[in-house]
């Protein structure tokens, strides 16, 4: 998608501090980061939203997950823990069309979300 913040990521045309990428998937940190830590995982195939995706994406989706664990891991946030959030569609808070799971630690979170 031309117009896509991420995929222009993805392709090189908008810096970004890239931690994590493979053939699928890619992660940098955010811009306005909400916690010490706070990385977007996306998949470099362009889905707009979670609602997008279809059946043959389970595995692509499934791996974000895994690469989500992966890096909270090597940062050392398995413990005491970590926060994952995926906003799907403005109403829920999503402002960049492109599905990402945001990675969040290194602070106490509270429940439920605002
Ligand atoms: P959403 O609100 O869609 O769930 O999350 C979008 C996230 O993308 C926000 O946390 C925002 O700070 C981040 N973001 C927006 N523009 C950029 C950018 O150009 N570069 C990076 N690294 N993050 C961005
Ligand atoms: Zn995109």
């Amino acid at each position: 998608m031309s117009d896509c913040l991420f995929c222009k990521i993805i392709a090189g045309e908008i810096p970004a501090d890239i931690v994590y990428q493979d053939d699928t998937a890619l992660a940098f940190k955010d811009i306005n980061p909400q916690a010490p830590v706070h990385f977007l995982v996306i998949p470099k195939k362009h889905i707009a939203t979670l609602a997008d995706a279809e059946d043959d994406d389970e595995l692509l989706l499934g791996h974000l997950l895994r690469v989500v664990t992966k890096l909270a891991e090597k940062e050392g946030y398995t413990e005491p823990g970590f926060r994952t959030v995926v906003n799907t569609n403005a109403g829920a808070g999503q402002t960049v069309f492109h599905i990402h799971v945001h990675l969040l630690a290194g602070r106490p979170f509270q429940w439920p979300p605002g």
